[in-house]
């Protein structure tokens, strides 16, 4: 054993940087300044990005016109006119007895980024000045030691993240020695064949392909053997969670037939929609099971989502069960409470409403009502449903506007004996990659269409010289009948613009709209407060109501058919949609006006696309292109790891792939406890072990 000692130990992944061949110390020193320590940190340290560098030909070989890159040494930096706004920065570059001359204008700052002396590639369409070439605005690849060029067409150079003092020279050829030295020594984690399968690269050929491209398909064909793994690793995690929620729990059997279904269908006051027929069949299939549903119900603004809630919980009382539904906000608890009350008043079933905002007596009382049993509906908000209580016989949890709450609280109720069964609507459309992933423990529903005699809405993005004729338009309506909601991104500041509505309420009370009754509604005032003016506004009683986007959320006025929104550019896309599903909910045309401040290039696509299109689907898909899946439904908050490699934009395809292959291998072998998938196994559990609670089962 001590013969170990004197051996040189032999190279593995987790052999630290500095006891590799060629690195040492001093160079090691360097690395971790990129929080790189062992081999494998390198090997894994994948480009931010790549340049394509051209095969150089000569000065001599220039044709006029014709895309070439050149390489050549700076001789001469010259800027004229800086600091005037209109500048030209002529660089000199020498090859051999030949001259070029890059020209950039308005850029004065790239003057500060070459050096005489230094070699550059120069890219781009030359053209002859008297004797001399130029080339205006040529992509620039800057020369490293060393660099040899290229023997193809194009080469594909990574672009390594740097920090202080580590530049892309110092590491593009020690990553590529290291990687085309040591490749091949890291162990493959995929199974043999799922790589043979899925056409996959090998660990080895994908790091080389990573780091040293050959050309685009080897890259390509790198990228997706990265991407497959890190979806496929997450979807595995995913079915794993899936497959054990349903074999370690059970759920009341609640099947539903011909008269149970006429019992309910009675207390509803009108026809389903063929979409909600659609999903309730599907919801009805799923609490037949004893396994504990697990389904996500997502579907377009005012599709009706409620009634398909309120049909799967009057199916659990009809068997003896409680349902709770649960709101992120206490303005919906209410609402929701009226609804069931108007529909439910022939019945037999007890309800009981629970949230914050009722007193400590009165919360304590209906705990105790809740855990004996002598209620059967209860909705609350989230936070107050998800305290201390205990349920007599929980059969079927509603969770509704899931938007603003994280999975971690989905799914924590506690229950006796056997598992309610989970259905979650969301409060807008969701993306079909973001369904996959991070809702994807959970099986979807779409709901598509919306009641008929549905008006549509039209939405316009008004100027500022269209403020005026606006504010007539809404108070001809106002004098017509009509409400109206005027929304403002914030409650209070010392913000002098629109965006408060303080503000907003001071420039109408004393402007447009003097003569109508206008109130105010914002997540600062008291449960009751809220109550008494959504309460007038609902009966009428006041006509405009300025809010806060304490009104995006499921509240259901169908005689407002008016919205202004000032400051439109600070809401996101699925925002502003779920606000104007506001104002399309009755027999009337609902009218949206946005009004902006200062619009960002990305404010302006998502407010055209607002405009453009009603159709909530699509903008969920436009949503995600703009802002990215990290931004959107809050994936982060959501629990589920970020993604490092794949991005659910492009890889779509990927993604269903992966689905379609986690499926298949948990329902075969539901702890990945086969030969050859150790290191699948082990990957699925650090990665989302803890965020899918998958360690402590199995
Ligand atoms: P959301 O899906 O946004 O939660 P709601 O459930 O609030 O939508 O429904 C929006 C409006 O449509 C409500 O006023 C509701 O009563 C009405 N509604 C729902 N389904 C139907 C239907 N099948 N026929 C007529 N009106 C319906
Ligand atoms: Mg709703």
């Amino acid at each position: 054993m001590n013969d170990s000692k004197e051996m040189p130990s032999p190279i593995t992944i987790s052999s630290p940087l500095h006891s590799l061949p060629g690195v040492g110390p001093a160079r090691a020193a360097l690395l971790a300044r990129l929080d790189l320590q062992s081999l494998q940190d390198l090997l894994f340290y994948f480009p931010r990005d790549y340049q394509t560098v051209h095969r150089s030909i000569t000065i001599g070989e220039l044709r006029p016109d014709e895309m070439a890159s050149i390489d050549g040494e700076v001789t001469e930096i010259e800027l004229r006119g800086a600091g005037t706004g209109k500048s030209i920065l002529g660089v000199l570059i020498r090859q051999e007895n030949a001259f070029l001359r890059a020209i950039w204008f308005n850029q004065p700052y790239l003057a500060e980024k070459y050096q005489v002396g230094q070699r550059l590639q120069l890219t781009g369409k030359p053209r002859k000045r008297g004797l001399r070439w130029e080339m205006n605005h040529p992509q620039v690849v800057p020369l490293d030691d060393g660099y040899s060029a290229p023997d193809r067409a194009t080469i594909l150079l990574p672009v390594y993240r740097l920090t202080e003092g580590v530049q892309q020279n110092f590491l593009r050829p020690l990553i590529a020695r290291i990687v085309c030295e040591y490749a091949e020594i890291v162990p493959e984690t995929l199974p043999a064949e799922i790589i043979e399968r899925h056409s996959l690269a090998s660990i080895g050929q994908a790091l080389r392909g990573i780091h040293v491209p050959q050309d685009d398909p080897d890259l390509a064909r790198a990228k997706r053997r990265f991407v497959f793994q890190e979806l496929l690793v997450m979807q595995l995690a995913l079915a794993m969670k899936r497959h054990r929620q349903q074999l370690a729990h059970a759920a009341p059997k609640l099947p539903n037939d011909r008269r149970i279904d006429g019992r309910i269908r009675r207390l509803l006051p009108f026809p389903l929609t063929s979409g909600q027929e659609q999903v309730i069949q599907e919801i009805c299939a799923d609490l037949a099971q004893d396994v504990p549903m697990q389904r996500l119900l997502h579907g377009e603004v005012g599709s009706g989502k409620t009634i398909v809630a309120v049909y799967a919980m009057l199916l659990a009382t009809v068997h003896g069960y409680q349902a709770a539904m649960m709101t992120p906000t206490e303005i919906l608890a209410r609402q929701h409470m009226l609804t069931l009350q108007r529909l439910l008043k022939k019945s037999r079933v007890r309800l009981q409403l629970l949230t914050g905002g009722m007193t400590a007596v009165e919360r304590r009382n209906a705990a105790d009502v809740i855990r004996e049993g002598n209620v059967d509906l209860i909705v609350g908000t989230q936070a107050i449903v998800l305290g201390e209580l205990e349920f007599a016989k929980l059969g079927l949890v509603v969770i509704d506007e899931q938007h603003k709450f994280g999975v971690q609280q989905r799914a924590t109720l506690k229950q006796a004996s056997l598992d309610p069964h989970y259905l979650v609507m969301t409060a807008t459309p969701i993306p079909r990659t973001i369904a996959m992933t991070t809702y994807g423990d959970l099986d979807t529903s779409t709901l598509r269409g919306g009641p008929p005699g549905r008006q549509p809405v039209h939405t316009y993005w008004g100027t500022s010289e269209q403020r005026e004729r606006w504010w007539q338009f809404v108070a001809n309506k106002l004098r017509e009948g009509r409400q109206a909601y005027v929304i403002a991104p914030m409650v209070d500041g010392n913000d002098d613009e629109l965006a408060t509505v303080e503000a907003v309420y001071e420039s109408l009370v004393h402007g447009p709209l003097e003569s109508f009754r206008v109130d105010i509604v914002h997540g600062r005032m008291s449960a009751n407060e809220k109550e008494l003016a959504m309460t007038a506004f609902r009966e009428g009683k006041t006509q405009v109501l300025i809010a806060t986007s304490v009104v995006e959320v499921g509240i259901d006025v169908p005689n407002a058919i008016l919205m202004t929104i000032e400051n439109a550019e600070r809401f996101g896309l699925a925002q502003l949609h779920q606000l104007r599903g506001r104002v399309s909910r009755g027999p009337f045309s609902g009218y949206v006006c946005a009004f902006t401040g200062d619009v960002s290039d990305e404010g302006r696509q998502r407010l055209e696309a607002f405009v453009r299109t009603n159709d909530g689907f699509e903008l969920a898909e436009i949503d995600l292109q703009l802002r990215g899946p990290g931004d959107l439904f809050g994936t982060r908050q959501h629990g589920m790891a970020p993604l490092r490699i794949a991005d659910l934009r492009e890889d779509d395809q990927t993604l269903q792939e992966t689905r379609l292959a986690a499926s298949d291998i948990i329902q075969a072998d539901p702890e990945l406890q086969q030969a050859g998938f150790e290191r699948l196994r082990a990957m699925v559990l650090r990665r989302y072990g803890e965020k899918l609670a998958l360690s402590q089962v199995g």
